[in-house]
């Protein structure tokens, strides 16, 4: 949790960066921007401080010589990029080979959404999401694939909103093409 102290000092940061772009903290409709704005950004970070979501496991029951992968594809979640704490959107997918439990899914779909609730740069992002999906799921092998939409770049700087970026990667030698979705519509 973070304390009511720092949350004041937060706010007082925020309301120094509205006057540093020259609006007037006076006008109403701005009162209270510094709480949700601190609000907001703590909803879209809630995976530094809250614990990972427990996965659940449910046994096979079902003596498979060599168990197939299972796929979740195109989970939506959001991060912030580390370098200007702006918006990125983001389809996940994975697909991991179990042990002789497998995992529920919405629980997946929870850690996934955990997982990228900080801020995050996308290429190390991946790398860390397969390590902590192998541990979690208790899996023999991962794959991961990541399409983000940077709003660093969509919408400022380069103010490319056409590109997405994707960024796989894999734990053992699982074989599986995964389908990842540009998470906005692209006209
Ligand atoms: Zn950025």
């Amino acid at each position: 949790m973070i304390e009511n102290k720092e949350v004041e000092t937060a706010e007082e940061a925020v309301e120094y960066l509205l006057v540093h772009l020259g609006e007037d903290l006076s006008r109403p409709g701005v009162a209270n921007t510094p709480r949700r704005f601190v609000k907001a950004m703590e909803e879209l970070t809630r995976g530094l401080r809250e614990p990972p979501p427990e996965v659940v496991f449910f046994p096979l029951e079902y003596k498979a010589a060599d168990p197939g992968p299972v796929v979740i594809e195109n989970i939506r979640a959001v991060s912030i990029c580390e370098h200007h704490l702006l918006p990125i959107v983001l389809n996940i997918s994975v697909a991991y080979q179990p042990s002789d439990a497998v995992p529920g899914l919405s629980k997946v779909i929870k850690l996934v959404k955990w997982a990228a609730a900080r801020p995050i740069m996308q290429e190390r992002f991946t790398e860390w999401l397969a390590d902590l999906l192998l541990e979690k799921l208790k899996a023999r092998s991962v794959k991961v694939k990541v399409c983000g939409v940077h709003m660093c770049s969509f919408i400022r700087g380069v103010k490319d909103e056409h590109h997405s970026m994707v960024t796989e990667s894999r734990r053992g030698d699982l074989d599986v093409r995964l389908d990842c979705r540009r998470p906005l519509a692209c006209r």
